[in-house]
């Protein structure tokens, strides 16, 4: 099972990626979860990409796609994966196609988290008490639902014209927006 899941900033992207991975046994790559572990460590991508992150910009294409092909290209995704975070914009998008068409396993399903924005907000404002994410605090949140809004919301069109998106309301218990989501894969499973 190759996914992807869409959804503008605290969808719940990250918390149903975690639990289709116990569902699937096919690895969930999160680029946000990677950028900050790189921060963490303190390496010179991972310095370089906080200040970005933390304004709620996109960091550039160019270090996404070698972060992401990195991640692509080790084993555990030989059966699979859930991508979180990536692609981001229209260019990330047709990149990862080119770079999954050159391996033979392209994207088979993209699944849109729908949440409202009023929701969004609160439920960022939330997290950044229980997380302590530096990148939601007010300000950048409002960048990143922008930046969202302008660059990655095309993303769910383009999977769309493939015929690959469904869009799954994302309100409600974590467990209910999962089942769901695997209703969602169960259905293409049979029709494929
Ligand atoms: P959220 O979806 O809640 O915004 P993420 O953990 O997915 O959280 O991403 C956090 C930040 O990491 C983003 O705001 C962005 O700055 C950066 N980032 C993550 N993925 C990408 C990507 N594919 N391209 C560019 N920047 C990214």
């Amino acid at each position: 099972m190759r996914i992807v899941i869409l959804g503008a900033p605290g969808s719940g992207k990250g918390t149903q990626a975690a639990l289709l991975v116990e569902q699937l046994g096919v690895p969930h790559i999160s680029t946000g979860a990677l950028l900050r572990n790189a921060a963490k460590r303190g390496t010179e991508l991972g310095l370089q990409a906080k200040s970005i992150t933390d304004r709620g910009e996109l960091v550039p294409d160019s270090i996404m796609a070698d972060i992401i092909e990195e991640r692509l290209g080790r084993d555990d995704v030989a059966n699979g994966f859930i991508l979180d975070g990536y692609p981001r914009n229209l260019a990330q998008a047709k990149s990862l196609d080119a770079m999954l068409e050159r391996l033979d396993k392209p994207v088979e399903e993209a699944i849109h988290i729908d949440v409202d924005p009023e929701q969004i907000i609160r439920r960022i404002a939330r997290r950044a008490e229980e997380e302590d994410r530096s990148d939601d605090a007010a300000t950048t949140v409002r960048n990143r639902m922008r930046v969202y809004a302008e660059q990655t919301a095309p993303v769910a069109s383009y999977y769309a014209e493939r015929g690959l998106l469904t869009r799954v309301l994302g309100d409600g218990a974590k467990e209910e927006i999962l089942q769901r989501i695997l209703s969602v894969l169960n259905t293409s499973a049979a029709t494929a």
